[in-house]
């Protein structure tokens, strides 16, 4: 079975090159070419015919495949339904702003976490996405960006920490000198608390932006939506932020999707300033989006300012989120397997 090309390391350049009696600079070349979002081996026309039919017979170029592509007319945000090589489909948005373009990157084939409010659920967890994949996945909508991509926000399909390896090796790759040297800064992490993991991520010496999707005040209101509160629960939660905060240094957001009439009250909005005082945090309210076939409905604009309101005067530095790409689907919570390929209705 032939390999993902851009999941290739040096070394095995280096081997592969020997094996042809190449001399070595042929391997580095071949790492440059992996941050070229090629179609096709022969557009490497800077090696040799031997190296590049070699390369045809062992590897895919590992570009991800845009199957549909939509662009909001409110906001320019671009929405992408892309396929994997075996078929897969997955969804990410590019948004594009002065300061520079974003993207936010889908980790896994479904998600296993089952939110209440998202519209990956109700499809099943396929599988992981690969290091190589997400690498792909970057690169297309890099290569439709025609700029620098400055931000990357890991939010779309799947639980990062879910798929730890893949994403990690992603994360090194792309903040490394020989491809993207992306400051890790710029990357966001999202989790739905997966406290294990959190705690691994702490130690792992890369100052992302961890971002926990919080969306409740408490364990009852949380275990009501994110079936994962269970698990993990809300007070556990807070604390693994805190030592997160304590061993890297990175404040941590709180994201904080606001439903009507189920975690949007003023009383929840005490309660959340309550348990974030005295903490080094952000918190991210978010006005939730129409999803199909998702009960919960939005909370009003003056309900989420009457939020964020408390929350500020309680010292809690607080923003509400612009929500982009409403309209084909791209904002928070909207993005899944596209309805296999029937799309948002807007082309
Ligand atoms: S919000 Fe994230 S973790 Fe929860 S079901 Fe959706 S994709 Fe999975």
């Amino acid at each position: 079975m032939k390999k993902n090309f851009l999941e290739c390391t040096l070394e095995e350049f280096e081997a592969l090159v020997q094996d042809l009696q190449m001399p070595l600079f042929r391997a580095k070349q071949l790492v440059n070419w992996q941050g070229k979002a090629i179609q096709s081996f022969s557009e490497m026309t800077n090696l040799p015919k031997l190296l590049r039919e070699k390369l045809e017979s062992l590897y895919y170029p590992g570009l991800a495949q845009a199957e549909q592509h939509w662009i909001s007319k409110s906001d320019a945000s671009e929405k992408f339904v892309l396929s994997l090589v075996d078929g897969e489909i997955i969804e990410a948005v590019l948004m594009k702003s002065n300061y520079g373009s974003s993207v936010c990157l889908s980790t896994q084939v479904g998600c296993k976490m089952a939110c209440r409010f998202c519209a990956s659920t109700g499809l099943h967890f396929v599988r992981n996405i690969t290091c190589g994949e997400l690498l792909g996945q970057f690169l297309l909508l890099e290569k439709y960006s025609k700029k620098r991509i400055s931000n990357i926000d890991l939010m779309g399909i799947g639980e990062p920490l879910d798929n730890y390896d893949e994403v990690l090796a992603f994360i090194r790759r792309i903040i490394s000198e020989d491809f993207r040297k992306i400051s890790a800064r710029k990357i966001c992490l999202s989790t739905c608390g997966l406290i294990p993991r959190i705690q691994e991520l702490a130690e792992e010496g890369i100052p992302l932006t961890l971002s926990i999707s919080l969306h409740a005040p408490n364990q009852a209101i949380r275990e009501q939506i994110m079936p994962i509160a269970k698990k993990y629960p809300f007070s556990d939660l807070l604390k693994a932020a805190e030592e997160y905060f304590a061993r890297t240094g990175r404040r941590v957001s709180y994201e904080y999707a606001m439903f009507s009439g189920v975690n949007d009250s003023l009383d929840a909005a005490f309660e959340l300033a309550s348990v974030l005082q005295g903490k080094n945090c952000h918190v991210n309210l978010i006005p939730a989006n129409p999803i199909e076939g998702v009960s919960f409905s939005p909370s009003s604009t003056k309900q989420i300012q009457a939020f964020k309101n408390i929350l500020t005067k309680r010292g809690i530095n607080t923003t509400v989120r612009r929500s982009l790409g409403i309209d084909i689907e791209a904002a928070c919570g909207q993005l899944r397997r596209s309805s296999l390929l029937d799309g948002p209705g807007l082309k």
